[in-house]
């Protein structure tokens, strides 16, 4: 999978995701994540590349000409690479905080491409025309507002490129992961097995896979009535399942279980 990243800060971007997992995977040629300057395509002498906004207000704007041009240089080049008309349209994505929220399942949905593009604004923003003209989605991280889209960018390619095959060497961990199938992760031990008086679950030390499976599936319930209970309505759990939430959660003050 290819990330290209439009950006006026291409090393913070680099410089983040060229480590660990992330960057091993570039290494190994599994993913490509380049990062083009905007301010490379400043058409001013000065490369300025943003401006006072009409009609007044605190802060600059990122100006239309360059982000087009710079989207415009690797929209070609991915062109280039393809035959004819082959694949779906570049999707291009717009980090902003006026976006739908990023979630696994957005991201689930974004690793199957083969090229994505990634804009990051920065200022108060980016000229509306050019977002109308190139953007296909409009993401955020979440309902806050941070300096730029380079970290909202970084987080993306973060959890893309770990559902890319190969990118993690156990696939099976994105698999049990929290949020895969709407569920949260079960809870985890490592050595020794008593730390601080508490002693790791015996099952876990049983060596039984079948009661392992079913112990972690028990607790992911259990963990995610407790702590995101909005997603269980998403989680597709069996009937049974459900009736042994209902019998296994502690009951509300007043006696009824919460729904
Ligand atoms: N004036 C803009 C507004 O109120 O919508 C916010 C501009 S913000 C200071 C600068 C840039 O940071 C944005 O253009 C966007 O690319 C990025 N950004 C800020 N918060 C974000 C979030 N929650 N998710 C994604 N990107 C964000």
């Amino acid at each position: 999978m290819n990330f290209h990243i439009l950006t006026l800060f291409p090393e913070m971007v680099l410089g983040g995701l060229n480590t660990s997992v992330i960057g091993r995977a570039a290494a190994n040629g599994l993913l490509s994540i380049e990062a083009v300057n905007i301010r490379d395509y400043a058409y001013n002498k000065h490369q300025s590349v943003d401006d006072y906004p009409y009609g007044g207000g605190a802060g600059m704007l990122m100006q239309a000409e360059p982000v087009y041009l710079a989207y415009e240089a690797v929209a070609e080049r991915i062109r280039a690479g393809k035959a004819s008309e082959e694949g779906n349209a570049l999707r291009v994505v717009y980090l902003s905080p006026q976006g739908e929220t990023f979630c696994q399942g957005m991201a689930e949905e974004l690793a199957r491409e083969e090229d994505l593009v990634l804009l990051c604004g920065h200022y108060e923003g980016v000229d509306e025309r050019v977002l109308e003209e190139i953007v296909t989605d409009y993401v955020s991280i979440g309902d806050y507002v941070v300096t730029g889209g380079e970290l909202p960018a970084m987080v993306m390619v973060d959890a893309i490129s770990r559902l890319v095959p190969g990118v993690l060497h156990n696939e099976a961990s994105a698999e049990s992961e929290s949020f895969h199938d709407n569920l949260l992760e079960y809870p985890q031990y490592s050595r020794p097995e008593e730390w601080h008086g508490k002693r790791v679950p015996q099952v876990l030390l049983s060596g039984h896979h079948a009661n392992i499976e079913k112990w972690r599936r028990e607790q992911s319930i259990l963990r995610t009535r407790e702590r995101r209970p909005d997603l269980l309505k998403k989680s597709g759990l069996t009937e049974k399942e459900k009736a042994w939430l209902e019998e296994n959660w502690p009951r509300t003050r007043d006696g009824q279980m919460e729904k």
